[in-house]
């Protein structure tokens, strides 16, 4: 094969032709300022109502509920950081789980320094978290819950609509990180007792640099940039209008799209993950069997490093990660993989492969055939590999 074979739709996705088609006069002819009084102006505040009504009907929400950020992380930010200023005066106290994205974890440890105290809930070795648990680590000065609606290395979806139930029933707060999840699993946050959502517009066949919070209404919650009364004085700063009508755009096709385009890519995934288990010795799926993203594929090679085999991978021309491009670069295990108890050293041999429905099925087999050659070639090299086959002849 010699064009590249995509497979990190985790790390990012590319901006779909009508996603770019709409967004592209918002740069040129369309270029007033929403907050202007002449009708330049206007009609971009038009533009950027339409895209805040196209994401509230994706998520079964109200228009005046979804708030534009520039990603996922600010609006993680903004959710943790916003919400323990606010009711700080109730409690000092927050929950969350182990396989949070960074965009939280980091944010947790930031707040924990200024006097928070936060939990950790423990997963599963599917690494679904455990809700016994969660509902454990309540306390009276317990103000907010944030669950990750499914994890971004090994895909798996968390009991969202039962932490909605525990949250309800102890009158604690509930935000959960949906950017993987949105677009690409059903998510109704009234249905599902959500308070608070973040997601992206790069991960939804939209551009970067733009995402969303969803904030029920009447909560508390303050801005979190200063300026001027944009997002209903919310989040100040003049509107990413291209990026708006972007992800709205976005959000639109994925929720029209969803129920074709996600049961193409399971049959893609489980063809590939059922091969990859029965052809490759010594490999392992991590996540939950069923209850994961309909894209995501993530292996453990055991005696060898997924770094190596990431870069023989590039060399045969497909794209992968070894868990989140974010932790990439650094030498430690994945936190996510050392939650559902891999040791170090087969977490090091991590492989994540997330698809979408532009995959076909010929590439699929060049990339299992790539693989399996490729870690027998790793394997092969290895004296822990040598010494494993000595000691089991
Ligand atoms: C990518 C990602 C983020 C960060 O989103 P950005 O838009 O890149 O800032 C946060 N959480 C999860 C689960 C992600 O996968």
């Amino acid at each position: 094969m010699n064009k590249t074979i995509y497979l990190d739709n985790a790390a990012t996705t590319p901006t779909k032709p009508e996603v770019l088609q709409e967004m592209l006069p918002y740069f040129t002819e369309s270029f007033g300022n929403p907050s202007s009084v002449y009708s330049l102006g206007q009609q971009n505040k038009q533009a950027v109502a339409q895209a805040r009504e196209r994401i509230a009907k994706v998520l079964g929400a109200q228009a005046n509920e979804i708030y534009f950020t520039a990603g996922g992380s600010e609006s993680d930010n903004w959710a943790l950081k916003a919400t323990a200023e606010a009711y700080k005066d109730k409690g000092n106290h927050i929950i969350t789980s182990k396989i949070e994205h960074h965009a939280i974890l980091h944010t947790c440890e930031y707040l924990e320094k200024r006097g928070f105290e936060v939990s950790y809930i423990d997963v599963d070795e599917n690494g679904v978290i455990k809700l016994d648990e969660l509902e454990a680590a309540i306390r009276p000065e317990t103000i907010l819950i944030s669950v990750m609606f499914a994890n971004n290395e090994i895909g798996t979806i968390e009991p969202i609509k039962e932490i909605g139930e525990i949250a309800k029933k102890h009158g604690v707060l509930f935000h959960t990180d949906a950017v993987q999840a949105f677009g690409q699993v059903p998510i109704n946050v009234k249905e599902l007792g959500i308070d608070m959502l973040s997601a992206s517009g790069h991960k939804l066949n939209g551009p970067k640099g733009i995402g969303f919070l969803y904030m029920k209404k009447g909560l508390k919650v303050k801005s979190f940039v200063h300026g001027g009364q944009q997002e209903r004085g919310r989040r100040a700063g003049t509107e990413n209008v291209p990026g708006i009508v972007g992800i709205g755009k976005a959000a639109e096709l994925a929720g029209e799209t969803m129920a074709e385009r996600t049961a193409k890519e399971v049959e893609l995934r489980d063809y590939l993950i059922n091969r990859i288990l029965a052809e490759v010795p010594y490999a392992r799926l991590n996540g939950h069997r069923e209850n994961r993203l309909p894209n995501n594929a993530n292996f453990c090679f055991r005696f060898i490093e997924g770094e190596s085999l990431l870069m023989w991978l590039d060399m045969a021309g497909i794209c992968g990660s070894s868990g989140s491009a974010c932790t990439s670069g650094s030498l430690d295990p994945s936190h996510v993989l050392l939650a559902i108890g891999l040791e170090h050293e087969i977490a090091h041999g991590s492989l994540r492969l997330t698809l979408s429905d532009a995959n076909t099925k010929e590439e699929i087999d060049y990339v299992i055939d790539s693989v399996k050659e490729i870690v027998e070639k790793l394997r092969n090299m290895s004296p822990l590999y040598e010494d494993f086959v000595k000691n089991n002849k």
